[in-house]
């Protein structure tokens, strides 16, 4: 259906206004409207409403299909990915999750386990449309100094395919050892990287949050928080982190995963919370996927009653920037998932009411995480832009979201790409005990 050719005409294609820019057309109750979009050299030369002007006679007819630009993925984790086999969880729970990916994390996380697993990760993400990824990388000592030079080997290895950005990994305890965590912020800095932790109720929170920030200033990082993947109340780290970013002045950009608790805590609490976190300006990420999985498992016989995801209607309303992204794929946190964004957009929109209005919820997974992983041009259809695109069967959303799209055309460059995703049988090797 997509030519060879380096400049050709795409007619009748369906676009979604809320992340189509300069496009003056008629969009409906969905927000779509058709488009004729022209494609040349790489990029897209011009977008106009459908039938307007003079999208010229050989032009491919889409009979309404939907376009999206490709797929931005802000919150992964490809260093675990897919040792499910060789380490199971054990019951599905948090702490069941966190100890088994320890424990094959100091036995098995060679180098070249790390890339193989991680190279096989990124063939899926980009078979599925995702053109940027952003991944956390376990920094727990020894670990950093293996994973960390095969992060920034793989980032070349896929420039060009997938932008590849790496945030490190650890419990904000690991910051006590404040040698340590100097030395771990100039390794990340080194490696054009973000800053990152995980953070819980511990009692020197605050002054840990602010060593982290310290950190973050003088290296000029970006920060990205795994913040409260409890259904426990008391879990307020949130709201910590947006009280830091606020006292310490951060002008750099701040992601916040999870926040599952804020869901479960009292109106007024939840209030002060969303207003510091608009006030700070942080922006942030539910997991849905992992997080309807691990929240709220009890055990034998005991089904769940909450699906774990955190206020995002409430904080769009605010203006707080809010993405989903995969989160775990196939490791101990999830047991599921191959990094396909339309899976994670189809989910969130059942177990978030992204729909009746879908108004601008495709930004979630496109343009709003691109803003904050710093990528300009990414995460939507611009003339001008590269013509980076995803081209479905679905001509509506209930069409679009109810089947799994297998076969989707991914575009990248003008060109469709191979869409081939890894064989799993290509990681056996790295399953025998
Ligand atoms: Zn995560």
């Amino acid at each position: 259906m997509i030519p060879a050719a380096s400049s050709y005409h795409l007619a009748n294609a369906r676009v979604h206004q809320s992340i189509t820019q300069d496009l003056s057309a008629t969009f409906d109750a969905d927000g779509f409207a058709l488009a004729d979009i022209a494609i040349a050299d790489g990029k897209i030369s011009s977008i106009a409403a459908h039938g307007g002007s003079k999208a010229p006679a050989d032009a491919i007819d889409l009979g309404g299909r939907i376009i999206l630009p490709c797929f931005v993925d802000c919150h992964t984790h490809i260093d675990k990915g897919h040792i499910w086999p060789r380490k199971p969880n054990p019951d599905g729970s948090f702490m069941g999750a966190l100890n088994a990916t320890g424990a094959d994390r100091a036995l098995r996380w060679s180098a070249e386990d790390v890339a193989r697993r991680m190279d096989f990760s990124l063939r899926s993400a980009y078979a599925h449309g995702t053109r940027a990824l952003r991944t956390h990388i376990d920094s727990v000592a020894p670990q950093e100094e293996i994973s960390w030079p095969v992060f920034e080997a793989m980032r070349e290895t896929w420039r060009g395919r997938i932008e590849l950005q790496g945030a490190c990994l650890l419990g904000i305890e690991g910051v006590r050892d404040k040698k340590w965590f100097d030395r771990l912020a100039k390794r990340v800095a080194a490696a054009k990287g973000v800053l990152g932790v995980v953070t819980y109720m511990v009692p020197d929170l605050e002054e840990l949050l602010d060593q982290v920030f310290a950190q973050a200033i003088k290296h000029g990082l970006d920060l990205d928080f795994h913040a409260d993947e409890t259904d426990d109340v008391s879990a307020i780290s949130l709201k910590k982190i947006a009280e830091a970013a606020l006292w310490n002045g951060f002008e750099g950009k701040i992601l916040v995963g999870h926040c599952c608790s804020l869901a479960r805590q009292p109106d007024l609490e939840v209030l002060d919370t969303l207003d510091k976190v608009a006030k700070a300006g942080l922006a942030v990420v539910s997991l849905p996927m992992c997080n309807l999985y691990l929240q709220d498992r009890r055990g034998d016989a005991v089904t769940p009653r909450w699906r774990g995801v955190t206020l995002l209607h409430e904080m769009k309303a605010r203006g707080i920037p809010v993405a989903v992204a995969s989160d775990n794929t196939r490791d101990p946190f999830y047991a599921y998932g191959d990094l396909d964004m339309l899976e994670v957009y189809r989910m969130a929109t059942r177990i978030l009411h992204f729909d009746h209005p879908v108004a601008d919820w495709p930004r979630t997974v496109t343009a709003t995480p691109a803003k904050v992983m710093r990528l300009d041009g990414f995460g939507t259809l611009a003339a001008g832009g590269d013509a980076d695109f995803i081209l479905f069967k679905g001509r509506s959303w209930t069409e679009l979201l109810s089947r799994p799209e297998s076969d989707r055309i991914v575009v990248r460059a003008g060109r469709a790409i191979d869409r081939q995703l890894p064989d799993y049988a290509e990681l056996d090797g790295l399953m025998v005990e």
